[in-house]
């Protein structure tokens, strides 16, 4: 199973629009940092894990639109607003996307973007996508995973595992029941949003060292990065089996 990190910026990316690089060299290429998503691909199946504004861009890099289904973790702007993007996808592959979610989730997506679901206008505008709610597990293709709601401050978002793999972007703290999901795993992305600052809606690096330190992973890339978050200060300070991410990075996984 290949997963490639489309993209590992927090809401606003990096460099923040009228704000700049913060403490990241932007001399560094991996230090330009597009909203996260992350597309898994397998021999079968490539499944996308959240739609960013920065959708389109990413899957020109990517060289692919070829996406067999989404999932997405939350309706924080950050992680639906590309949505539109997906009309690409559609045609290309001439059938509807399906886009799975929570409950409370696909209900929110769906009254936002009702156009994409079902025809609301003129016949000239064809609905594409199909919503699936996602539970606790899932199977799409021949990717079977679990999900789990995570703490994101002041709402939820879906902690996803596959196997020997996890995502968890958008998390400001684990339960134990979360905790019990994560045992195990292999490679874990995390949300990490900056070195020094708690915030009340996303991990900071001392927390998923923490974290790191009690569910014991092979190895862990952060992702969700703000502008405090410099590529080669991070790979200097960061213990071997932790790792800063970048935009188009590649990890395979054993399943
Ligand atoms: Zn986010
Ligand atoms: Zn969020």
């Amino acid at each position: 199973m290949r997963i490639t990190i489309l993209g590992c910026g927090s809401s606003e990316g990096v460099p923040v629009l009228g704000y700049g690089w913060g403490d990241c060299d932007k001399n560094n290429p991996k230090n330009f940092r597009t909203r996260s998503s992350i597309i898994i691909k397998t021999e079968e199946t490539s499944l996308l894990i959240d739609m960013s504004p920065d959708l389109r861009q990413q899957l020109l890099l990517y060289d692919s639109c070829n996406v067999d289904a989404v999932i997405f973790t939350h309706t924080h702007y950050d992680h639906v607003s590309g949505i539109n993007e997906l009309r690409s996808v559609f045609r290309e592959q001439n059938k509807l996307l399906p886009v799975y979610g929570t409950l409370r989730d696909i209900t929110e997506i769906k009254k936002k973007h009702a156009y994409l679901f079902e025809r609301t206008g003129h016949k000239f505008y064809k609905p594409y996508l199909e919503s699936h709610i996602i539970e606790d597990k899932f199977t799409i293709g021949d990717i079977s995973g679990l999900c789990f709601d995570q703490n994101h401050g002041f709402s939820q978002s879906l902690g996803i595992r596959i196997g020997n793999f996890a995502y968890s972007t958008d998390v400001v703290s684990l339960s134990e029941d979360n905790f019990r999901f994560l045992y195990g795993v292999d490679t874990w992305i995390v949300d990490c949003v900056s070195i020094k600052n708690a915030t009340q809606t996303h991990a900071h690096l001392d927390l998923v060292l923490e974290w790191e330190k009690e569910i014991k992973p092979r190895r862990v890339f952060l992702t969700h990065m703000g502008i405090t978050m410099d590529y080669d200060t991070l790979l200097h300070i960061l213990p071997e089996n932790i790792k800063p991410s970048y935009d188009q990075m590649e990890i395979t996984v054993d399943r």
